[in-house]
């Protein structure tokens, strides 16, 4: 039993978590609370509040107070204030990594490979002093000089998903905060602890109260952050729907806004593909983290020949998953995030035989643990566009195979499908990967990688239904998002 464990025990009754304002931890207003749940094992650990809009409007005022103080800081200041963060992170990394199983499910592996994933953004923001630089031209005109220089922008807040608790706050907060804005963030309410373990150790980082800020919420949070004027810029992950509902909403607001949605991920197979290397990093793309991820492959495309290896291999690969607690060894996968998310992914299975897709390995029939909210991995084969388990998002672990008998035709499903966040493509040849690569609709692509995600040093985000904004997340894209160009031009008497 290690230490997530008998953290996970103590918690056994459940704690009603705190806002992080001004930097202290303050109760919510909250009079309602939703309950944080191991799905592992289905039993509940915290419950998180449900903050009314005041409680936007304390964190906002406090972030607006330290903003002045914050954004003259010199830069290598603000950033050596996050190379101790990475250092306390470091330090607790194993700690974090359980707790991420704890509250989501995902493996303890997988769980370590987002805490780095997350480290990694840290280790990037910390080059703000070169990264922020800004450029300049002697004599634009005679004895006329202009410098573009980057400057922060105010309050900037964050709207975070269920399905990477510890890595998607960190997308945003540490390049937010080197480039000397002061920040909001509402985590997920259903995975709040992560976030609440990171808010602990950025309290040990020397910031000043009020740069850093944390309200738990659902709805209302998110409304009252789109649309509060002292508010300058909203980062958003998330499902489509709301992705758009928050970027129209709070643009409407005039904020500069960053809205990631939903995906449909098509993973193409060519018939010269090398599949004993390829299969083992499909299965993964498809069923790591229990499909919950928004780089998992979800629809996966043999091209002519290699239709009836790649299904016959991908129905041997999910049978082979061994399925449980994230926290016991030799599990491949854990549960989806909640009852009602499980409901949800069987009832996609429910519709894909309805409609006539062949269902090739059947989840449904393994052997699974009692507790907890497990999904067994499954494959549907015959699948088209027109189906709603090809068209929809299910966000867990079913595979849908839609056989294909030119790559043209690919093209042709990538353009029907209105998400366009990542894509692969697994072969031999270079012609046919360059043509895939430059053709994709979808912004991450992967030539034989089954998920194919930009470092933190690179921009991350999709397009179309996937992306609503122009910024992306992370990379070069974060120091364009966090700041304003101010161009002066000078000439001295
Ligand atoms: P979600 O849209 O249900 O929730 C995201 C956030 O929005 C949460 O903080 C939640 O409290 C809030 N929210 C939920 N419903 C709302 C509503 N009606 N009004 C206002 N706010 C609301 O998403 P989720 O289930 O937490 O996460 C899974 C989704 O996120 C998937 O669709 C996945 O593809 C997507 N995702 C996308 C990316 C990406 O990079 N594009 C990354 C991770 C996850």
């Amino acid at each position: 039993m290690g230490g997530a464990l008998a953290a996970e025990t103590a918690m056994a009754e459940p704690t009603r978590l705190s806002n992080y304002v001004d930097g202290r931890w303050v109760a919510s207003t909250a009079t309602e609370h939703v309950n944080v749940t191991n799905p592992a094992r289905g039993i509940v650990i915290a419950q998180t509040p449900l903050s009314p809009a005041p409680d936007v409007d304390a964190a906002v005022r406090a972030a607006t107070a330290a903003y002045p103080g914050w954004s003259e800081t010199p830069a290598v200041v603000r950033a050596r204030a996050m190379f101790r963060f990475k250092q306390l992170l470091e330090e607790q990394f194993e700690d974090l990594a359980r707790l991420v199983t704890t509250e989501h499910g995902k493996t303890v592996a997988e769980s370590r490979g987002s805490v780095r994933r997350a480290i990694e953004c840290v280790e990037v923001a910390c080059g703000a002093p070169s990264l922020l630089m800004g450029h300049g031209l002697e004599n634009v005109s005679a004895g006329i000089d202009c410098v573009a220089m980057r400057q922060p922008i105010g309050v900037c807040a964050a709207i975070a998903p269920f399905n990477f608790p510890a890595m998607v706050p960190l997308w945003f907060l540490p390049f937010a905060v080197v480039c000397g804005n002061t920040f909001v963030l509402k985590p997920s309410e259903q995975v709040p602890l992560s976030a609440q373990k990171m808010f602990e150790l950025l309290g040990q980082c020397d910031l000043p109260p009020g740069v850093i800020n944390m309200v738990h919420g659902g709805r209302e949070v998110v409304e009252a952050i789109c649309d509060h004027p002292g508010i300058n810029a909203v980062s958003f992950v998330g499902s489509t729907p709301v992705a758009r509902f928050v970027y129209r909403r709070a643009t409407n607001a005039g904020k500069r806004v960053q809205a990631l949605g939903g995906a449909k991920n098509f993973i193409v197979v060519m018939p010269d593909a090398d599949l004993d290397r390829a299969m083992p990093a499909i299965a993964e793309s498809f069923y790591g983290c229990a499909g919950e991820r928004c780089l998992a492959g979800s629809i996966l495309v043999p091209v002519g020949e290699a239709h009836a290896e790649v299904r016959d291999r991908m129905v041997a690969a999910a049978e082979a998953i061994t399925v449980g607690d994230g926290f016991e060894p030799g599990v491949d996968m854990g549960p989806v995030i909640s009852a009602t998310h499980r409901e949800r992914v069987l009832s996609y299975v429910e519709k894909g035989v309805a409609e006539g897709a062949r269902l090739v390995a059947d989840g449904r029939a393994r052997k699974l643990p009692r507790e907890g909210f497990f999904v067994g991995p499954t494959v549907f084969d015959q699948v088209s566009l027109d189906m709603s388990i090809g068209r929809e998002e299910i966000f867990g672990p079913v595979a849908t195979v839609a056989p294909v008998t030119r790559v043209e035709d690919v093209f042709q499903m990538m353009r029907q499908h209105p998400n366009a966040n990542a894509t692969s493509i697994f072969t031999s040849s270079g012609k046919a990967a360059r043509e895939f690569s430059h053709r994709a609709t979808a912004s991450m692509v992967g030539v034989n990688i089954g998920v194919a995600a930009p470092m933190s040093y690179f921009p991350f985000g999709g397009a179309r239904d996937s992306f609503f904004g122009d910024l992306k997340v992370h990379g070069r894209d974060a120091f364009a998002f966090y700041t304003d160009q101010k161009v002066t031009i000078t000439r001295w008497f």
